[in-house]
């Protein structure tokens, strides 16, 4: 294999990907790419002009060399929209000054730059109307070819729905010399994929969400191959951080193609969407997404080994008697929801979706048996999906993430709060709603944190 046969293996795998996605047509993985921006925004917008959205660093880093290609390539821009704020992050304030800037501009946006510059111009762009190109800087989440914006309103992390970038170029030169920290917390945003597929296949069995198997596949088919070598994502190798890269990428892709961030995104993400609204801060900076994800990933992944370890059928059977006992009426769940949420501006968020999601003690019946039925296909489907807590802390930190709650500020104390917290927050069906529907919260992620607990500090 010649040193850059990976880039087609990539692009084979991409551009298959591509048939099942409306928003994105192309999609660029390669070395020196940016100076085929011009071709890439004629291809995707002939006669169109072109404007740059960057922030200050970003601008300096490529933001600056796409303007200038584009020019070369005979293309009219607009003078670039740089922010230059100290503070930027996916807040709508910043999404209103872009939109602003782009409702007078008559340009297409070329968002130069990775999570929060690629959020903040989807959403600007859809808000005029318009589509646009994301230049991608660092591996550092799956938000590129994602549809949707993560930001920040009203002091909560929101997902306002918009179309996805029509096209992505990503020149791994400049993926490479990103700081080792942003491209650890995309390999974390990836390896949660594994127990969010998890959470998945439980969805599919009780008929929740059932699995899309073209977009299953899209983020499932390549996961172990695209986070085999965190040694190379911290030390910058270049096969290691495409794989990285077109694992991100396929993520938004499958995201793009089922209409629901269900594909990328399980339990694991509800512990970071939980950290992001209490505003957490750890020596004074948020931790970025990636990192809080990892932790939730080894979180959900030590309470599926405790499952997957000690539960047998006669775990069903013993809850299925226990329904009566454990049931928690709508009442109960509502006034827990008030002591945990009611001061915070997520409170009617979490009411509304775990209103949804609430059951009556027929319906729990109905899935603890489909569970115990299907026990052991289910055992093994997970086994195999699933993969030792213990493993994915090692490769979390070999790519340079932090792998343990502290890394990023968070007490054990708080983590285990955390897990109960966590299973409030959203209607998607995940390993923290099982265990309360199988009335085991104390046995299952209470015991995490006991004795030879996998929390045990
Ligand atoms: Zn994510």
């Amino acid at each position: 294999m010649s040193a850059s046969d990976f880039y087609q293996e990539t692009a084979a795998r991409v551009e298959k990907a591509l048939q099942y996605c409306d928003d994105t047509q192309a999609v660029v993985i390669g070395e020196q790419t940016l100076e085929q921006v011009g071709v890439f925004f004629k291809r995707l917008f002939p006669n169109e002009r072109a404007i740059v959205v960057a922030d200050v660093t970003t601008f300096a880093l490529a933001g600056k060399r796409v303007l200038e290609e584009l020019a070369a390539a005979g293309i009219s821009t607009d003078e670039p929209f740089v922010y230059n704020e100290p503070d930027m992050h996916a807040e709508m304030r910043f999404v209103d000054v872009l939109k602003e800037r782009l409702a007078v501009a008559d340009a297409i946006p070329v968002a130069v730059g990775s999570g929060t510059v690629n959020d903040l111009c989807k959403y600007a762009s859809s808000l005029v109307g318009r589509s646009y190109i994301a230049v991608g800087t660092a591996a550092s989440m799956d938000g590129y070819a994602s549809f949707g914006a993560s930001i920040e309103y009203n002091e909560c992390k929101q997902t306002f729905s918009c179309p996805a970038p029509r096209g992505i170029l990503i020149d791994m030169d400049v993926v490479c010399k990103a700081p080792i920290k942003m491209n650890a917390a995309g390999f974390a945003d990836l390896i949660a994929k594994i127990p969010a597929g998890a959470d998945w296949i439980l969805a599919d069995l009780i008929g929740t969400e059932p699995i899309d198997t073209i977009a299953w596949s899209l983020v499932q088919d390549s996961l172990r191959d695209w986070v085999a070598n965190p040694e190379g994502v911290a030390s910058g190798d270049r096969k290691a951080l495409t794989f990285l890269m077109e694992g991100l990428i396929m993520s938004g892709l499958a995201m793009q193609k089922a209409k629901t961030s269900r594909t990328a995104s399980g339990a694991e993400h509800q512990f970071s969407h939980l950290w992001d609204n209490q505003h957490h801060k750890f020596n004074g900076e948020a931790p970025s997404h990636g990192f809080k994800v990892g932790v939730g990933t080894v979180a959900t992944s030590a309470l599926y080994e405790r499952i997957l370890s000690t539960w047998n059928e006669s775990t069903f059977d013993a809850a299925i008697i226990a329904i009566p006992d454990n049931f928690r009426s709508w009442a109960t769940i509502e006034k827990e929801l008030e002591e945990n949420f009611g001061n915070s501006g997520l409170y009617e968020t979490v009411k509304r979706e775990c209103a949804k999601k609430f059951v009556e003690p027929n319906e729990l019946e109905r899935r603890l048996k489909l569970f115990r039925n299907n026990w052991v296909e289910l055992k093994t489907r997970l086994s195999k999906q699933l993969m030792p807590a213990a493993e994915i802390q090692e490769l979390i930190a070999a790519a340079k993430a932090p792998a343990t709650p502290e890394e990023i500020g968070i007490e054990r104390t708080r983590l285990q709060k955390s897990y109960a917290l966590a299973q409030q927050l959203r209607y998607r069906y995940n390993c923290l709603d099982w265990m309360q529907d199988m009335g085991l919260w104390e046995e299952t992620v209470d015991s995490l944190f006991q004795a030879n607990g996998f929390w045990c500090s």
